[in-house]
């Protein structure tokens, strides 16, 4: 449990937003080298391991992005407006400390806001919008900041690094979908399977699925199980009819998401994955669920049709610098598709 959890650790700390992917792949590709014939960075962006074997090809899919900001303009003063990338909800971002992603290195922000004491009633009472935010980089004026190397574009992340709770349990930032690519390398590590595999860490999945598209259409395999994660409905605030996956249950298998706009696993890939699951004794929950989707969704609609599925840890808190999640589920997950790897033949 110690290794993966210093692998989430390494991958959870470091920085990456959707189009910024560098750093994460360097890190998965040192990882995975030695566990695969090649590697290789497509046009877009997108990691591409791949094991060689005999048929059926698998793919296993792991968006290396994280959601982030980026700087949009900068004031008079040296304060820096930004853009949201990806999907925050705004209260999260509210004096968070967050790190600039310079040409001249990383410079440590703040998101400022008016303080209380100076708030009318009326105003304490509402939402703080990201736009009405902005980040105090400790510049002076504008000119000041250009020196430091803030320009428009400049990539923003949080400054959180993960931390250990009690019983099994991490919490820290990025884990969707850092996590996913902890299943993605210890799946590769573990297996035994005769396969081809591809492992992709794939980039901007947070901005719209896109590297899954493209690397899917490249690599054209037979069968796809994208690494993910998922909400859990099993802490105050939301109920089990919302989610009824909880936290240290083990690998949550995506039957249908995003109320079937998204993805609908296909029979044979469900079939496959509980079945290989219930034989190795690892604990599995089916997730049905109206929120989100994942690489899966874009992968499945390549070319005529991949059969895909999702393998997810399930994690409180998701976009948030603060995400919860269980080493022992992180470790099932990794095992289920180190297993399944290993049965695909049977089923494609
Ligand atoms: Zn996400």
């Amino acid at each position: 449990m110690k290794e993966i959890k210093n692998l989430l650790e390494k991958l959870s700390n470091a920085h990456g937003i959707s189009g910024h992917e560098g750093n994460i792949r360097a890190i998965v590709e040192e990882e995975i080298r030695s566990y695969v014939d090649e590697v290789r960075m497509d046009k877009l962006g997108n990691l591409i391991a791949t094991k060689e074997g005999t048929s059926p090809s698998i793919m296993l899919a792991a968006h290396m992005d994280e959601i982030g900001l980026m700087v949009k303009y900068v004031d008079d003063d040296g304060f820096i407006k930004f853009v949201k990338v990806g999907g925050w909800f705004d209260q999260t971002l509210l004096n968070q400390r967050v790190i600039l992603h310079t040409e001249k290195g990383m410079l440590t922000g703040v998101i400022g806001s008016k303080p209380p004491h100076r708030m009318k009633e009326e105003e304490k009472k509402k939402v703080i919008e990201a736009d009405d935010m902005f980040i105090d980089v400790g510049a002076t004026s504008k000119k000041d900041a250009l020196k430091l190397g803030i320009r428009a574009g400049t990539s923003i992340t949080i400054d959180r690094e993960l931390r250990p709770l009690a019983n099994d349990m991490v919490t820290g930032k990025a884990f969707d979908n850092r996590a996913g690519l902890v299943m993605l390398i210890e799946a590769l590590k573990r297996t035994n399977a005769e396969v081809t595999v591809h492992a992709v860490g794939t980039v901007q999945e947070e901005v719209g699925l896109k590297g899954a598209k493209t690397s899917a259409f490249g690599l054209s395999p037979d069968v796809a199980i994208a690494t993910e994660i998922t909400i859990t409905g099993d802490h105050p605030g939301i109920e089990k009819k919302d989610s009824a996956i909880e936290i240290g249950k083990g690998p949550s298998l995506t039957v249908l998401d995003a109320s079937g706009r998204g993805l609908i696993t296909s029979e044979p890939v469900l079939r496959w994955l509980r079945e290989t699951a219930e034989k190795n004794k690892i604990p599995y929950q089916l997730d049905v669920s109206s929120g989100g989707t994942t690489d899966a969704t874009a992968i499945q609609l390549t070319k005529a049709g991949i059969p895909s599925g999702t393998v997810s840890l399930p994690t409180r808190y998701v976009h948030s610098p603060v995400e919860v999640i269980s080493l022992r589920d992180l470790d099932r997950c990794a095992e289920l598709i180190a297993r399944s790897i290993e049965t695909v033949d049977r089923y494609f």
